[in-house]
């Protein structure tokens, strides 16, 4: 008569359980990609809005130029969606909705007044700070997921907000000048 081997409990007591997986870095690259493309979106509806009220011909200039170069920061963010095999879709960014909404009181407010173009500068470079943020998280993101070919488009997107950035604080000095000048006349 076969002994019978004494079944005994072999599973430990912190047994696996199923369970939602995890939330992954790729899945958090997926939504901040998502937070961007809305911002975006939102800027190519703000930037002519900022040209046509700048009172500066080289502020208006400048917002155009970004304008233009906006456009291809959304192709590329639809070309690492494609990569993905995700539709591109934005998710409602906060952070841009208030940034903007502060821009547009400044419009309002301050409307034919001299100090108007520091108000569009300011406003446009804090656009440009939180892209600068954005892009520079997620190209990390990109190459820690070994997604060389993201990381690059992202890179290419991040010089241009960079640049621009740049560009509005080299204005800011002429910009403010000018307003100067024209605080003087007024006030003569
Ligand atoms: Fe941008
Ligand atoms: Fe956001
Ligand atoms: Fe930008």
């Amino acid at each position: 008569m076969a002994k019978q081997a004494k079944k005994r409990a072999t599973r430990k007591t912190a047994a696996r359980r199923p369970r939602q997986a995890p939330k992954m870095l790729s899945d958090l690259f997926l939504e901040t990609l998502k937070d961007i493309y809305f911002a975006e979106n939102k800027i190519l509806k703000t930037l002519p809005k900022m040209a046509k009220a700048a009172h500066s011909k080289q502020l208006a200039a400048a917002f155009n130029k970004h304008l233009r170069e906006t456009q291809g920061q959304v192709k590329r963010l639809e070309q690492i969606f494609r990569m993905l095999g995700k539709p591109a879709r934005g998710k409602p960014c906060e952070a841009i909705n208030g940034i903007t909404d502060e821009g547009a009181e400044i419009m309002k407010d301050f409307k034919g007044a001299p100090a108007l173009d520091a108000g569009l500068l300011a406003a446009a470079q804090a656009v440009e700070h939180y892209e600068i943020s954005r892009y520079g998280t997620l190209r990390t993101w990109a190459e820690e997921l070994g997604m060389a070919d993201a990381a690059r488009l992202l890179q290419a997107t991040l010089d241009e907000e960079e640049a621009t950035d740049h560009a509005l604080s080299e204005l800011a000095t002429s910009v403010i000048n000018l307003e100067a000048e024209q605080e003087m006349r007024e006030a003569a």
